[in-house]
């Protein structure tokens, strides 16, 4: 699967699913690890499209989702000091605090500007020397190449007025504490491939062997994941727990290596909050000490803030692969993209937001 017209191709779809339904002999859970998988199955109908013996659960893969609301309230707090430009991407403005968003405080006044990458903050620390410029780096092990090299490139230009305010996580310490779960249903992961990309496929190994689940790497386009789910459920059949690469496109089993060398060595890893699931050791990354400096946290002193999730918002339990998106009280009602409770729902990759989009409430 090569070719840019293959990727939704119906006759491809049909015949990858007729090979899914003959292959297909008892009960499966999987779960989908990436928020883009599960617009992709919900915008597609594949979850439609399966064998009923095959449950789909959606996983914690949507950054934006699973920032906690602390690093909001940070964002907010640092947004709304004097002389700063704050630089996030769009779809963090409407993710709500615990009482307001950044596109509120921008309303208040604040300087709060879209960017689209790391490089783009950069280049307004350059433009703006009287300004402190403050970029909120958030993502999965995609995201932090860029942040890093932004940290690396404003030290080598000697720019003061550079910081990043950081919520970076990992996709497999987050697998280990899903799977390690006594409520735990899922027998078998389609891993994110565009993270694989960078980190390769050594940890993934690790886990399907110590946990003893069979997982594939798999892209984001329709036909790549019934490829994907082809795949695993032919290592689920035949009980063999390993790891399989449908992204090979893309994914190399080592890895991205400059990726990930600019990421150590900006970078270290640390205990994370995920907003909805709670701290799970290891899933995170912070700027190390050599680079201080740039750790807008500390510049700003906001590293104090807590506060409490929502009670009504069950998006950890979504997140977690525990409950689906209409399962919640407030979907539809109390709770749409315009005036949403939680993440998911104003997230674009989050699982609510596909719900909403593609199976609104009758
Ligand atoms: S519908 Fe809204 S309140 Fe319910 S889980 Fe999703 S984001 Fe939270």
């Amino acid at each position: 699967m090569k070719y840019l017209s293959e990727y939704r191709d119906p006759q491809v779809a049909r015949q990858i699913l007729a090979e899914i339904h003959r292959l297909t002999t008892r009960p499966w859970v999987v779960m989908e690890v990436c928020g883009g998988q599960t617009h992709a199955i919900v915008r597609s109908g594949i979850d439609q499209l399966l064998p009923k013996e095959i449950t789909l659960v959606h996983g914690p893969g949507c950054p934006v989702c699973v920032t906690p609301l602390e690093t909001i309230d940070q964002a907010i707090a640092i947004a709304a000091s004097p002389g700063v430009i704050f630089c996030s991407f769009g779809d963090m403005l409407r993710v709500p605090g615990s009482s307001r968003d950044l596109l509120t405080a921008r309303s208040a006044g604040a300087d709060v500007r879209i960017v689209y990458s790391p490089l783009e903050a950069l280049q307004l620390a350059r433009e703006n020397p009287a300004s402190q410029v403050v970029f909120l780096a958030i993502g999965f092990e995609t995201t932090a190449p860029g942040n890093a090299m932004a940290i690396i490139q404003a030290e080598r230009e000697g720019l003061e007025n550079f910081s990043e305010l950081v919520c970076q996580v990992l996709v497999p310490p987050a697998l280990r504490a899903l799977l390690a779960s006594p409520a735990n249903l899922v027998q078998g992961y389609l891993a994110a491939g565009h993270v694989c990309t960078i980190t390769g496929l050594d940890e993934y190994w690790e886990i399907a062997r110590s946990q003893r689940v069979p997982i594939v790497a798999t892209g984001l386009e329709a036909n790549d994941i019934l490829e994907g789910l082809l795949m695993l459920i032919e290592l689920l059949e035949a009980g063999r727990c390993e790891v399989l690469n449908q992204y090979s496109r893309s994914v190399r089993p080592g890895g991205n290596l400059p990726a990930r060398a600019a990421v150590n060595k900006v970078f270290e890893v640390v205990d994370q909050k995920w907003r909805g699931i709670g701290e799970l050791p290891g899933s995170g990354l912070k700027i190390r000490q050599e680079y201080q400096n740039f750790d807008a946290a500390q510049r700003f002193a906001v590293g104090k803030i807590k506060v409490a999730e929502p009670v009504e918002c069950i998006s950890g339990l979504i997140l977690q692969g525990l409950k689906r998106p209409d399962a919640c009280g407030a979907f539809g009602s109390r709770c749409t993209p315009e005036k949403p409770l939680g993440a998911t729902m104003v997230s674009s990759e989050g699982a609510c937001a596909a719900y909403y989009l593609y199976k609104p409430l009758n």
